[in-house]
């Protein structure tokens, strides 16, 4: 044995070193090179991020002053009822703040726009915002919460609006992931108004830092991720590492394959934007009676509206709300927005169900429970007028805590519907565990009845369980009236689709609840036939545009 390898002669050796050398240099050049892309993509990811989040607190601290501005122009500086319903209009449409409230010359507060102040306020921190005469920024400790408090000096105390503090962190990674580094915003003075991540220790090192200052209120934002998290942060950066250590001839193509290219414009961010530009607003389709044609409701339908006028469908924008974490903060202001502009008319007509497409992952904490009943609680609109509809296109995947969710929701006595029922994997027996109030039939199920056998006893069977289990159906996607008619036969009660109406603006659905659900004031024929004649004349106008 021992003589094969006294065998390899002083040759060899040489022969073999000088390998090792011509196939390690590319190995350690690559290794070079490799690491600083690390160092540059590290270092772009840290700027996008701080930029991102000192835009979106200037935006949210711009539009909550706007607010605080106009109200004070308005004169709202005290605790009267028409000045507490200025607050609360204001808390609806200003997505930021948390709560609107007066504030006496001593500091205590007088009352928000709720009525009564939650829990004792310490004021850790003042200072004046720059620029704005009688502006001052607060940071305040309500109970565990932290918050920013924005105040605007009235002649009798100050009209103030909290904005909690996690909203001046970024939430997600600029890939759309979780944050993986530490995150701090301060105030212009250097009080500290967020942080976010766990303290870093020295075995972390070296670290990627950025700060940056906000032009407009002075915000620092300091950023700082172990810069062993930025090939973990991106999968083709791990993936070059790989190849560095395959070989010299993976390492060209991987070169061709992998170097990464990163457009400028960031669509999380874009969508953040519009977010806190209000750019998002609901649409309403009507949902019908088709015995009587009366009005049983709306579904809420979700349009981003440009700043140029464009109007973008959901499916361009929803997957990335879903899959960014965005999707509650959307859907929260939604729900505001109706509650703004067709609470009052909702309201009044008690009958009327007001439904929201409502993501699958939503159902997944109980966290949201407590949140979609503050959101009704201050509005016109009762918990018992509320849909969600949770679709069966996507997974649900943990039915329990699903389940959970649901019963809390049911509990405050909103309704769950399952959207597009025949169109996902989950099948109706797995979806029917999750005890759910109404089943939304899905429009191929519709356009197939009466020409497809099969479907028509799918929507027959459909309705049968629907039936024996209490439940409710809504047929969707109706758009001829030889499917009201099958529709009516098999027993179908509510319906939407084209046929009745296309989902409408805020101002034309309100229209229709007047022509086709008058109240009783208004009930006097001739401001019945006047109703009818705007919302023909309106609906024409929408549908002529
Ligand atoms: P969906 O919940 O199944 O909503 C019904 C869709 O069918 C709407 O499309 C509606 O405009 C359209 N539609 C209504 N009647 C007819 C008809 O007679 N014929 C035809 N061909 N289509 C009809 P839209 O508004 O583009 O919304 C698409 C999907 O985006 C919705 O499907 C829903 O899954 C999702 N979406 C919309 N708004 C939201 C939202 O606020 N949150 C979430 N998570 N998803 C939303
Ligand atoms: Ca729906
Ligand atoms: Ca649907």
């Amino acid at each position: 044995m021992g003589s094969g390898v006294r065998g390899i002669s002083r040759k060899d050796l040489i022969a073999m070193g000088i390998g090792v050398v011509l196939a390690g240099a590319p190995l350690v050049a690559f290794d070079f090179w490799l690491s600083g892309i690390v160092d540059r993509q590290g270092q772009e990811d840290v700027n996008t991020a701080a930029r991102r989040a000192i835009t979106l607190a200037e935006n949210r601290v711009g539009s909550v002053l706007r607010s605080l501005e106009d109200l004070a122009r308005r004169g709202v500086t005290s605790c009267q009822p028409a000045h507490i319903e200025a607050m609360r209009l204001a808390a609806f449409t200003t997505t930021p703040a948390k709560e609107f409230s007066i504030v006496g010359p001593d500091g205590t507060t007088l009352c928000t726009h709720l009525g009564i102040p939650l829990g004792f306020r310490r004021v850790m921190a003042s200072e004046p915002i720059a620029g704005l005469e009688g502006a001052i920024l607060d940071i305040a400790q309500i109970g565990e919460d932290r918050m920013v408090r924005l105040r605007r000096e009235t002649a009798n105390g100050a009209i103030a609006a909290l904005i909690p503090d996690e909203l001046f962190l970024p939430q997600v990674s600029t890939q759309g992931g979780p944050i993986s580094a530490r995150t701090a915003m301060f105030t212009r003075n250097g009080s500290l108004i967020a942080a976010n991540g766990a303290p870093q220790s020295e075995q972390q090192k070296p670290f990627i830092t950025g700060r940056l200052a906000s032009d407009k209120f002075g915000f620092h934002f300091e950023m700082s991720v172990p810069r062993s998290r930025i090939a973990a942060n991106h999968p083709d950066l791990e993936w070059l590492s790989m190849i560095a250590t395959s070989g010299i001839a993976l390492v060209l193509i991987g070169f061709a394959l992998l170097f990464p290219r990163r457009g400028g414009n960031n669509p999380i961010a874009e969508l953040e934007r519009a977010l806190a530009d209000g750019q998002f607003v609901p649409y309403y389709q009507p949902i019908v009676d088709i015995r009587s044609g009366q009005l049983r409701g709306a579904e809420v339908l979700v349009r981003w509206r440009k700043p140029d006028g464009t109007l973008v469908l959901p499916q361009s924008f929803i997957p990335l709300a879903e899959s960014s974490g965005l999707i509650f903060e959307l859907t929260k202001s939604l729900m505001k927005r109706v509650c703004a502009e067709a609470g009052t008319a909702i309201g009044r007509r008690p009958a009327l169900k007001i439904s929201f497409n409502f993501a699958a992952q939503l159902f997944r904490d109980d966290s949201i429970v407590k949140e979609v009943r503050n959101l009704f609680a201050g509005s016109s609109i009762d918990m018992s007028q509320v849909v969600l509809e949770l679709t069966e296109r996507d997974p649900i995947e943990n039915l329990t805590e699903t389940r959970r969710v649901i019963a809390a929701l049911q509990g405050l006595g909103i309704r769950i519907a399952i959207d597009d029922v025949g169109t996902g994997h989950s099948g109706l027996s797995y979806m029917l565990k999750l005890g759910v109030d109404i089943i939304k039939i899905d429009k191929m199920f519709v356009d197939a009845i009466g020409t497809d056998r099969n479907s028509t006893t799918i929507v027959e069977t459909l309705i049968d369980l629907a039936h024996n289990m209490r439940m409710d159906v809504v047929a969707e996607g109706v758009e001829n009236f030889e499917q009201v008619v099958h529709l009516r036969e098999l027993g179908i009660r509510s319906a939407q689709g084209y046929v009745f109406a296309p989902p409408l603006p805020g101002s034309a659905f309100l229209q229709l609840m007047e022509s086709l659900d008058p109240l009783p004031a208004e009930s006097v024929e001739g401001k019945v036939a006047g109703a009818a004649r705007r919302y023909m004349s309106a609906r024409n106008r929408f549908n002529a545009a």
